[in-house]
């Protein structure tokens, strides 16, 4: 697995983080040229009007945000330093759309200069003129959803690129001016070998973005996938190629981070692995429980002790924000008592591979992670799938492989 400790530069940003008490910030744009055929996002396709009006809502959503705090906290600007346009597509805003998103940002919070602030984007989406016009905005971290480099992946995944495209895609981002790109892929696809993964990831790696996510494809209730392969464990219909079975998983999950690590890129996550001080600082403050504040459909938010999710009817949503004054559209707020606080530390810090931090859990909870949880902790570390060192708390290699099962552990 490699050196545990983060990268000089992450581990300075997370510092300030927690001095600073930032927040991170989210911004949800569900819209997508079309439905890919395993996604279970709260996505869909929508005419310009509807994107139109749903950024509008967002804007003002930012802007009531903001001034809530401020009238929370008289005196107080929140500072941010993070923001993650999510989605959806949110290469399919136009760049007036975006602008007009961290302009509502930039006045209701504080953001850093030196902020990381990331969008999603879809290859066949963005062209050089857009993505330049979002690094003159301040967007400086790409994510770009590869997925495959295969075209009958790709069209068996019901993406709408193909694998040149990703390039085009990449190339425009480094024209643009983007130092920092990321790339998604999924693993495990229908029909898929070891040998056709690695090309895949081969394919990614020669671009050389700075960062990669990998994640094994998960059938998804309620997705033309699911009509097709069933779940992993039914059979499924012989007309499909049959999803690889549990041992190539393990395999091609294992010769992933290999390879990664071999081209000079650390596994910082169960899914993700970064170029020194290219972690993505966004998702690292969600694991370390950090607060944020999510905007748009759906969107999740925890802040002030309290956690909720927007509401994800799109009409209700937008008449909502236009209202005056604006109703509230918060669903499942519910206020963390310390059982869930506790939960989620571990369950979040444990994503990463360098776990969690001692010291931080008992300034944290005013008991220590033995004090808590000392009988699992005995446990999964006699098993050989957590491992004590220099104050922290994580998971083995071989821990990683079943880390849904051991994070249930931490569950009361
Ligand atoms: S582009 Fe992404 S969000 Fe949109 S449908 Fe495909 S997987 Fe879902």
């Amino acid at each position: 697995m490699g050196e545990r400790e983060l990268s000089q530069g992450a581990a300075a940003a997370y510092e300030r983080k927690d001095h600073t008490g930032a927040l991170s910030l989210y911004i949800h744009f569900p819209f997508c040229v079309r439905k890919c055929a395993y996604c279970d996002f709260l996505s869909a396709p929508a005419d310009e009007e509807t994107r139109e009006a749903y950024v509008d809502a967002l804007a003002r959503e930012i802007k009531t945000a903001g001034e809530r705090i401020a009238a929370q906290q008289p005196g107080h600007v929140q500072y941010v330093d993070t923001i993650y346009f999510g989605g959806g597509t949110p290469s399919l805003m136009t760049s007036a759309q975006t602008d007009h998103l961290l302009t509502a940002v930039a006045m209701s919070f504080l953001v850093a200069d030196d902020a990381e602030i990331s969008a999603e984007c879809n290859p066949g989406t963005a062209d050089q003129e857009k993505l330049a016009a979002w690094r003159s905005m301040g967007i400086n971290r790409l994510s770009i959803g590869a997925q495959s480099f295969h075209d009958d992946d790709l069209k068996r995944l019901g993406r709408i690129h193909t694998a040149a495209q990703i390039g085009q895609t990449f190339r425009a981002a480094r024209q643009a001016g983007f130092t920092n790109i990321s790339m998604d892929l999924i693993s495990s696809l229908p029909g898929q070998t070891t040998g056709r993964a690695k090309e895949d990831l081969c394919s990614a790696m020669a671009l050389m973005p700075e960062h990669l996510s990998v994640y094994s494809l998960i059938i998804e209730e309620d997705t033309p996938f699911r009509d097709m392969y069933g779940s992993r464990e039914t059979a499924p219909d012989p007309a499909y190629l049959p999803l690889p079975d549990e041992d190539t998983e393990r395999e091609i999950y294992h010769r992933t981070w290999q390879l990664l690590e071999e081209g000079g890129y650390r596994q910082y996550e169960i899914s993700s692995a970064a170029r020194p001080g290219y972690e993505c600082f966004h998702n690292i403050g969600y694991w370390k429980g950090h607060e944020y504040l999510g905007f748009g459909l759906g969107a999740a938010s925890l802040y002030g002790g309290a956690r909720w999710s927007n509401t994800p009817d799109l009409q209700e949503y937008t008449e909502a924000m236009s209202a005056v004054p604006q109703r509230d559209i918060r669903r499942e707020l519910s206020v963390l008592t310390e059982k869930d606080r506790l939960e989620e530390f571990m369950f979040l810090g444990l994503r990463m591979t360098d776990g969690i931090s001692e010291e931080v859990f008992a300034k944290t909870f005013g008991k220590t992670a033995d004090e808590v949880y000392g009988d699992v902790i005995r446990k999964q570390t006699e098993q050989g799938m957590l491992e004590r060192s220099g104050g922290r708390l994580f998971f083995t290699e071989r821990g990683v492989d079943i880390s849904n099962t051991l994070m249930a552990e931490y569950m009361f």
